[in-house]
């Protein structure tokens, strides 16, 4: 018998880790390669945030806190749901952890009982399904297609539910393909929802602030406020304020919903760090404004990867809303074989070669439960974007 668990055998290891150490390992072998796998911004966090950190140390405030986080943060969070999201939450309503993927794994281990369900839209960021496991619930995959743009339809939402349903996780704008849902497309998931009281919403909306054009964010319990009893609003500061390191996220919901994921957290973890803590202070009450300033570079080099990559033979790359991914089908290269001899007979083999003959790290679709389709992380420099963009395209030209 192993000396490890039964639950750990049901969950599977990141592969988005994998693939940037299989790329970490070539290039330690010296093999030039590009990296196209990380999920954080390439950008430092702001100064003023920075500071804010090192006067906290210099305060002294390197002590326990409060488990689910200090009232000075709280209070900024509440305003911040207010101010962007026009939700009205109290301290009491709000959790804060060690990242946004903390925060999520609390709420379902203080809510899922074997057999119970969680809908998980596909593509889906990789941990949605592991972490349902690790906490005794049973993933239910809801497949979005890329003629919707990736997106989830009210039929496909319905055919999902069952009464052993409990949750059902929204992400907009998504990793891995940066779908944003528009307020009426939200709206007719939330009308399917309206009409099944038994479900909970768990909504992610760790790329709220990285939109591109004129899209415009919006969030389950906004845009239908009689779901907000059962609505958990997930939220970090990891991504639009470059603090990937930091580790703070946050949740807003009904207050028996978070005492419970502050009890789970006082046996785990405890407070978050008291001097992230500080620092996410002033990044939600500061000055916002690097924001767009970032989005603008984002969408530059997001039309970039989208024009290079539908130049190049056998790709198709729609045009997503937001987050920092773009996520191409590689159906017209299925078939054909690389100049080493290998049959791209699915996404992964794709992914593989792309690593070893071309020397760019992508993550395979399969990963994101989409197939056959790859994950770019466009948060990478302009140049080197460029030149992993450019190898990709020889690669697919060289296929036959
Ligand atoms: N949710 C989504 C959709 C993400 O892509 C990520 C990070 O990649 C997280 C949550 C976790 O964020 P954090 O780093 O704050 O734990």
């Amino acid at each position: 018998m192993s000396f490890l668990s039964a639950t750990l055998s049901r969950v599977k290891p990141s592969p988005t880790i994998a693939v940037t150490n299989k790329a970490r390992e070539l290039a330690a072998a010296g093999k030039d390669v590009i990296g196209l796998g990380a999920g954080e911004p390439d950008f430092d966090t702001p100064q003023n945030i920075k500071d804010a950190a090192k006067a906290a140390i210099d305060a002294g405030k390197t002590k326990y806190t409060a488990v689910d986080g200090i009232p000075e943060l709280k209070a900024a969070i509440c305003a911040k749901l207010k101010r962007d999201n026009g939700l009205d939450y109290v301290p009491a309503q709000v959790t804060v952890g060690t990242g946004g993927k903390q925060v999520l794994y609390n709420a379902l281990m203080a809510t899922l009982n074997p057999g119970d369900e969680v809908i998980i839209p596909a593509p889906y960021w990789v941990s949605y399904p592991d972490m349902v496991l690790l906490a005794g619930g049973t993933p239910v995959i809801a497949q979005a297609s890329m003629q919707t743009g990736f997106k989830l339809t009210a039929d496909q939402l319905e055919a999902a539910i069952t009464p052993k349903t409990k949750w059902f996780i929204f992400n907009s704008p998504s990793n891995p393909t940066g779908a944003g849902y528009t307020w009426d497309e939200l709206k007719e998931l939330t009308d399917v929802l309206l009409r099944h009281p038994h479900v909970w919403v768990m909504t992610d909306d760790m790329y709220e602030h990285l939109i591109y054009g004129d899209f415009e964010f919006c969030t389950p319990a906004q845009v239908e406020p009689r779901l907000y009893d059962r609505t958990l609003t997930c939220n970090g500061v990891s991504k639009a304020y470059a603090m990937t390191g930091w580790r703070i996220g946050y949740a807003a919901g009904p207050k028996d919903l978070i005492a419970a994921m502050g009890k789970i957290q006082s046996q785990s973890t405890s407070n978050p760090c008291s001097i992230s803590q500080w620092a996410a202070v002033e990044a939600l009450n500061g000055p916002q404004d690097f924001i767009p300033v970032n989005n603008a570079l984002f969408q530059k080099r997001r039309d970039m990867v989208v024009d290079m990559l539908n130049a190049a033979p056998g790709i198709t790359c729609p045009v997503p809303e937001g987050a920092f991914y773009v996520y191409p089908s590689i159906a017209g290269c299925i078939g054909k074989t690389t100049p080493a001899g290998v049959k791209i007979t699915d996404d992964e083999v794709f992914a593989t070669a792309l690593l070893e003959e071309a020397g760019v790290a992508v993550v395979f679709g399969a990963a994101f439960g989409l197939s056959p389709n790859f994950r770019v992380s466009y948060a990478t420099a302009d140049d080197a974007l460029r030149a992993a963009c450019t190898r990709i395209q020889d690669f697919c030209a060289k296929l036959s």
